[in-house]
């Protein structure tokens, strides 16, 4: 039950002349001699409240900004207000005030600078653009969601603290787990293969951690992964599943938050699918034409990525067949005595040879940076060693990851999406720490 018969302000619009009580927060205040107005503020949006010097207890009364009100009285056509109604109210009741000054600047009119804006996360949602990066990023989130769920995948949780590296490297935060160490898990991998080994098809949404001591706008330290896995599929399968679940989420933002994304200043053009499949190969000759000291084997900066994105010419596009020394061991290395594989490189290299160095991985490239990486996962168990001595790592460290797939375990692959990212490009930051509600980095864990 509501604290009391409230309206929202979306609402009022359509109830026009009927004794209606509104609340929720001062945005600002205009006081002339002959009429004041207030501008209040929901979570649907804002309505001007009229009051003429014939009521003085509300002509008077004081109000600062966010202010928590509760407002009684009609709406009314209006000529003049922007949203085609304003209210006159008989009672205005100030439910809550707020501390004065505020702390930073939500009505944009001078945007506070990023940090004191992170400071005070909690006030700085209130503001339209924060507001709007937010919803779009719900929008995106739930079509992501509602698209997976409504083709047969399954939404699993997995665990975030863990026993083992899953990635291999260095990146992992350590924690005290009673006696023994333990590890905040950098990305869900052997959960969701573990998973998709029974239930075929999963998704997940889940925190993830990355102890790397960068500081740029594009890595954080937590990360929010959208990640699928399927059985009976290769790299073409899942990226195929990416560009369409990526199409969805982006007609959803479009058409849901359509406001939101005006106020951002965004035109969301919807890519068109297939998106094309660029090889690792060609985009490195095409970097070096372009005058880019890179050499084959190398991976690409931000930097080339955006470059990468003008000289190929599309919003999205994906790289495929990556060298097996830029992904992780259990990356599916082409096999150029299988008949299908040979016939794919033939066509795309002229011979099979590179077949020996590359893997079956990809990365989405969408906006001019990357928002999304995958592959074809090793099902083999003694391939599986095999790569993980390739990588100079020990298998028996990884008996844990290698022992999943001995009962049993059909071809599958699989990618993640970082939402931080796909929240950057497609609200239009340029610091991914806009796109994070509440961002861990090197320096910030509070709030
Ligand atoms: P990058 O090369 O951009 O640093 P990555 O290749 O190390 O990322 P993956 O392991 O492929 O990252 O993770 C999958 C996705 O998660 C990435 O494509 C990206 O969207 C996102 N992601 C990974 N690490 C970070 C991070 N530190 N900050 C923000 N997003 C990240
Ligand atoms: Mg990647």
């Amino acid at each position: 039950m509501e604290m009391f018969e409230r309206t929202y302000i979306e609402e009022a619009r359509h109830r026009v002349g009927e004794r209606i009580t509104l609340a929720g927060w001062v945005s600002r205040t205009r006081d002339l001699k002959k009429i004041r107005f207030i501008v209040l503020r929901d979570r649907t949006g804002e309505i001007q409240v009229v009051v003429k010097p014939d009521t003085p207890e509300m002509f008077n009364l004081s109000l600062g900004r966010e202010d928590v009100l509760s407002v009684t009285g009609k709406a009314v056509e209006s000529d003049v207000a922007k949203a085609g109604v304003e209210f006159l109210p008989d009672g205005i009741e100030v439910i809550n005030r707020s501390q004065q000054p505020l702390p930073v600047d939500i009505l944009e009119n001078k945007k506070s600078d990023l940090d004191t804006r992170l400071n005070w996360r909690f006030l700085d949602f209130r503001s339209p653009t924060t507001n709007a990066i937010f919803r779009v990023q719900n929008a995106l989130v739930t079509a992501f969601r509602d698209y997976l769920s409504g083709n047969g995948y399954m939404e699993f949780q997995p665990p975030c603290i863990i026993g083992s590296a899953s990635e291999g490297g260095a990146d992992l935060f350590a924690i005290p787990y009673f006696e023994k160490m333990a590890y905040l898990a950098q990305s869900p991998q052997l959960y969701k293969q573990m998973c998709a080994m029974s239930f075929e098809k999963v998704f997940t949404i889940t925190p993830i951690w990355r102890a790397e001591k960068f500081n740029t706008p594009t890595h954080l330290n937590e990360i929010r992964q959208m990640d699928i896995e399927q059985t009976f599929a290769d790299d073409e399968t899942v990226m195929d599943v990416l560009e369409k679940t990526l199409v969805h989420m982006l007609e959803e933002a479009k058409e849901k938050t359509a406001d939101q994304l005006e106020l951002l200043g965004r035109e969301l053009t919807i890519p068109k699918t297939p998106f094309r499949r660029v090889t690792y190969t060609n985009a490195i000759e095409m970097l070096q034409g372009a005058g880019e000291p890179i050499l084959w084997g190398d991976d690409f900066t931000k930097t080339q990525e955006a470059l990468l994105t003008e000289l190929v010419g599309d919003e999205a596009f994906f790289l495929k067949d990556w060298p097996g020394e830029q992904k992780t061991f259990y990356a599916m290395p082409y096999d150029k005595e299988d008949e299908r594989d040979a016939r794919y490189l033939e066509e795309t290299y002229g011979s099979t040879e590179i077949g020996d160095r590359l893997v079956r991985a990809f990365d989405c490239l969408y906006g001019g940076i990357e928002i999304s990486s995958g592959t074809m996962r090793i099902h083999l168990p003694e391939l599986l060693k095999e790569r993980i001595r390739y990588k100079g790592l020990n298998p028996d460290n990884f008996e844990y990851y290698v022992g999943a797939f001995r009962y049993g375990a059909p071809p599958h692959a699989g990618w993640s999406i970082g939402l931080e990212r796909i929240t950057m490009t497609v609200t239009g930051q340029s610091n991914i720490r806009e796109c994070c509600m509440f961002p861990r980095d090197r320096d910030r864990l509070v709030p």
